[in-house]
C-alpha cells in the first residue's frame, strides 16, 4: 500500500518511523536511567501528571500514591506517616511550611498541632477555611527531634513539592517561616528582611511570613503577619478573585 504514496509522501513517512523509534529508544534509555539512581517513583509521578484530562484532586492523589513508603531518602526510616498535604486541589493560595513535627507525623497531616491551629485561626481570619486553601510543607517526613532538613533531604523531596504546585496551579504561595522562604527563594536573606513583599517562586508570587511556631513564641509578630496577610488578599483581589472580609486573627 505505501508503494502508492507518492515519493515525498513515503519519505516524510520514513522519516516519521525513523523519529518514533528514536523516541522509543530515548524513553526506554530514560526509565532504565531513572531506575538505576532509584528516582523511579519520581519520574513515574511526573509522567502522569502529563495526562491533563485527569483532574487536580485524582493527580495529586496519584503522585501521593507514588510517595507511597518512600525510602529516598533516611527520613524513610524514622517517620511514622509521610505528610503529603491537604486541602483545596484547586486553592488559589498555598501555605508551605518546613516538615512535619510530632503531631503531624502521627497523624499524617500538616500542620494539626498547636502552630498548626494557629495557622488555621490566621487562615479564618482571612476569611477563608483550610478547605479553601492547601497546606503542605518542603519536607514530607518529619525529621528526628524536629532537626532541621539537611541539604539532601530538601533536593530529593522538593521534585513532589513541585509537582504539587503544577497540579494546583496557586495564585499565590505564602512560605511559613525563615527556612521555608529561604528554601524556595535560594536565598540566606533573613525572614526580617523578605518578609512584608512579594518575591517568586517559578513565576508565582510569594510571600514569605513569620512561622505560627514563632509567632507562639512572640506573640507580637502577629501584627507583622497579619500585614503580610491582608497584602496576599490583596493582591488575590487584584486578580479579581472575590473572597468573604476579613476579620482578626484570635488567639
Ligand atoms: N511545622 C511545619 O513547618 N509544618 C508542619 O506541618 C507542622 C509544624
Amino acid at each position: 500500500m505505501t508503494d502508492a504514496l507518492p515519493e515525498s509522501s513515503q519519505q516524510l513517512r520514513s522519516e516519521l518511523l525513523f523519529l518514533v523509534k528514536a523516541l522509543k529508544g530515548h524513553i526506554i534509555d530514560h526509565n532504565k536511567f531513572a531506575a538505576g539512581l532509584q528516582w523511579k517513583n519520581l519520574f513515574s509521578a511526573a509522567d502522569i501528571i502529563v495526562d491533563n484530562d485527569q483532574n487536580a484532586e485524582r493527580e495529586l492523589s496519584n503522585i501521593q500514591r507514588h510517595m507511597a513508603d518512600c525510602q529516598l531518602c533516611p527520613l524513610g526510616k524514622t517517620r511514622r506517616n509521610i505528610v503529603f498535604g491537604s486541602g483545596n486541589p484547586h486553592a488559589q493560595i498555598v501555605f508551605i511550611g518546613e516538615a512535619p513535627g510530632a503531631d503531624e507525623d502521627e497523624q499524617g497531616l500538616p500542620f494539626v498541632g498547636r502552630a498548626g491551629q494557629l495557622l488555621t485561626r490566621i487562615i479564618e481570619a482571612m476569611g477563608l477555611s483550610r478547605k479553601d486553601v492547601y497546606i503542605c510543607n518542603i519536607l514530607k517526613c518529619r525529621p528526628p527531634q524536629n532537626r532541621n532538613p539537611l541539604p539532601n533531604e530538601i533536593t530529593t523531596c522538593e521534585p513532589f513539592l513541585k509537582q504539587q504546585l503544577k497540579v494546583i496551579s496557586p495564585k499565590i504561595i505564602c512560605a511559613l517561616g525563615t527556612f521555608a522562604a529561604k528554601t524556595l527563594l535560594r536565598t540566606e536573606i533573613p525572614i526580617t528582611v523578605l518578609r512584608g513583599r512579594f518575591h517568586s517562586y517559578n513565576g508565582i508570587p510569594l510571600m514569605p511570613t513569620y512561622h505560627p511556631a514563632y509567632l507562639l513564641r512572640n506573640p507580637a509578630a502577629k501584627k507583622l503577619v497579619w500585614e503580610d496577610v491582608q497584602l496576599i488578599m490583596k493582591e488575590i483581589s487584584k486578580q479579581q478573585y472575590s473572597l468573604p472580609a476579613s476579620r482578626e486573627i484570635n488567639e
